[in-house]
């Protein structure tokens, strides 16, 4: 009963503080005054994307697909950033997850939208118990664990930095927590269970992968603009259907007019040498996981022995 309790206090919560956030800017004496309205935006852009870098190069690139190596400090940050989108523990959110890509829309799959569109939004989170055995994967993963056990004090922390900042540059304490804390944690949220709902159910497909997945794209004059904005909102995650054809790859945008600003990042830290093994999906990657999708069992193994054979001659 509390276990529920705390679960529809986090996941609705923000909610309702985006909610208070809307009610005091339209009451608030500063809303016609230029400097108020940019900065609770930047208040509101910061805390969205910190976040959702968090949990895209934190806990979904990095942990749960080592996309990546890099130093203790930086994979360290980035999974504090994720936390602070209360989105659960690191490790038990690449529990999740790893179930989710071992059963894609199908029996297993704790939040498909074969089970229902809300199921897969949020109604999977209100009926979780969160007591999955953590992965032994990610178990043996001694940062991650000690940073899952602070998971709490991240999440908190994620409310007071944007209060006392809100505090320092004249928008008060207040004004600085709905905006930086519970409503980007709200839009965050919003878009990583968009991922899980939107992103198994409209839009294209550049893969025929054995899944509902797809790279979530809407045309038209109010398509496009929200599509380009939840790509560019979820650092990319929304290239879904590409993620799932090729789940180790570091890009999860591989075709024309795909946005993927945690692959963007990455390519910087890369030439700054604050990350390496990075594994990128080429080109040649691509047209072949393409073409192997399309293919008959049979076709598949008569390519696989094809490839065997050519590295056979090779090291000859
Ligand atoms: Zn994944
Ligand atoms: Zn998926």
């Amino acid at each position: 009963m509390i276990a529920k309790a705390i679960t529809l206090l986090i996941l609705f919560g923000p909610v309702l503080l985006a909610l208070v956030g809307a009610w005091e800017f339209s009451t608030s004496p500063h809303r016609g005054e230029l400097w108020y309205k940019l900065t609770i935006a930047a208040f509101l852009l910061v805390g969205i994307k910190l976040r959702l870098y968090g949990i895209s190069l934190g806990f979904h690139r990095g942990l749960t697909h080592k996309s990546y190596d890099s130093y203790p400090w930086i994979r360290g940050l980035f999974l504090i950033l994720g936390c602070m989108s209360i989105q659960g523990e690191p490790v038990r959110w690449a529990t999740d997850h790893t179930e989710h890509h071992r059963h894609a829309d199908k029996e297993g799959d704790p939040h498909s939208p074969e089970d229902g569109f809300w199921h897969a939004h949020m109604g999977w989170l209100i009926e979780h118990h969160f007591d999955r055995p953590i992965n032994p994967t990610f178990k043996n993963d001694a940062l991650a664990m000690k940073i899952s056990r602070w998971t709490a004090l991240w999440s908190v922390l994620g409310f007071a930095i944007p209060a006392a900042l809100g505090k320092l540059v004249g928008i008060g304490w207040w004004d600085g927590l709905l905006w930086g804390g519970g409503t980007a944690v709200f839009m965050a949220n919003q878009g990583t269970y968009w991922v899980n709902s939107g992103a198994h159910t409209f839009g294209r497909r550049d893969f025929a992968t054995d899944d509902r997945s797809t790279n979530f794209w809407v045309k038209g004059p109010i398509g496009y603009p929200i599509s380009l904005f939840l790509a560019w909102m979820t650092c990319g995650e929304t290239n879904h259907n590409n993620h799932h054809a090729i789940g180790h790859a570091a890009n999860h945008g591989m075709f024309k007019g795909q946005l993927d600003p945690s692959a963007n990042l990455l390519r910087l830290l890369e030439k700054a040498k604050l990350v390496w093994n990075v594994r990128w999906a080429t080109r040649d990657d691509i047209e072949r996981r393409q073409k192997e999708l399309t293919m008959t069992p049979e076709e598949r193994k008569a390519e696989a022995l094809q490839r065997h054979l050519e590295r056979e001659t090779a090291t000859v």
